[in-house]
């Protein structure tokens, strides 16, 4: 039965991958974390395993996701950060323990305090999520350019311009609208 749930679409954020697990907020929304299970698999992808939750702990997650994806929303508008949301993102970075640990092979890992803490991991995205949204690493917030998702990401292109939150949905599906409406105006031409 697990395959159908809808896949996960990853990016090398933390924090706006894991917004990015309700998709089309503003269309057809596809809601990717929809039981506890699935938010197990999402943060075994991403580096988190757990090998348990609730749906105490699922309801915190979806919870902090839309908090992250208010406050990061707000920022790139540059608008006044919603304070009910900012203090859910607090809340869950001050209850976590992780502790960032380095590999022999020099990367970096996270341990949980222990393999039942869903609270831990939350603590971890929280954490990233302040540290794009305060403006401390390289690269900038940004809306999606598609009408039906508008999800806030986070652009580290050179120039800054990029306008999707995925090449390959959002910015894919806008290209064929694009080629398709080429085509209506113009039935001749090749392409
Ligand atoms: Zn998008």
């Amino acid at each position: 039965m697990r395959a159908a749930f809808p896949d996960f679409r990853l990016g090398n954020v933390l924090a706006t991958s894991f917004t990015g697990t309700l998709s089309e907020r503003h269309g057809n929304a596809v809601e990717r974390i929809p039981t506890p299970h699935r938010l197990i698999d999402w943060l075994a992808v991403n580096g988190l395993a757990v090998d348990s939750c609730t749906t105490a702990q699922l309801d915190l997650a979806r919870e902090l996701r839309e908090s992250i994806h208010a406050t990061a929303t707000a920022a790139a508008l540059q608008d006044a950060l919603p304070a009910s949301a900012v203090q859910v993102i607090n809340d869950r970075s001050a209850q976590g323990r992780a502790a960032a640990i380095l590999t022999p092979e020099g990367e970096r890992r996270w341990r949980l305090s222990s393999a039942s803490c869903v609270e831990d991991a939350l603590s971890v995205i929280a954490a990233d999520a302040i540290s794009i949204i305060a403006g401390e690493r390289d690269g900038k917030l940004a809306l999606c350019a598609s009408p039906t998702c508008l999800a806030a990401f986070f652009d580290t292109s050179q120039s800054r311009t990029r306008k999707w939150c995925d090449m390959n949905t959002c910015g894919n599906r806008q290209k064929k609208a694009r080629f398709h409406a080429n085509q209506r105006k113009n039935p001749r031409s090749a392409e």
